[in-house]
């Protein structure tokens, strides 16, 4: 059996930034950059609290005998 390129580095696929698909930095990991560290951090103090109330009424919705 002979693997023509088997490790070739190819399997090893950098981190990108969650926000701006740039090539992870270490130092701002998981992110690439302080700014983009910063938008994730404002967007999750903004965000973190308000969860959306998205319930799917799969149960059946019979107790709430709602009429309009
Ligand atoms: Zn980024």
């Amino acid at each position: 059996m002979t693997s023509p390129s088997n490790d070739n580095g190819a399997d090893r696929r950098a981190a990108a930034c969650p926000l701006c698909k740039s090539p992870t930095v270490e130092q701002y990991a998981p992110f690439c950059s302080k700014r983009c560290a910063d938008v994730d951090l404002h967007r999750w103090l903004s965000g973190g609290y308000a969860i959306p109330a998205v319930d799917d009424d799969s149960e059946g919705a019979a107790a709430e005998p709602d009429r309009e």
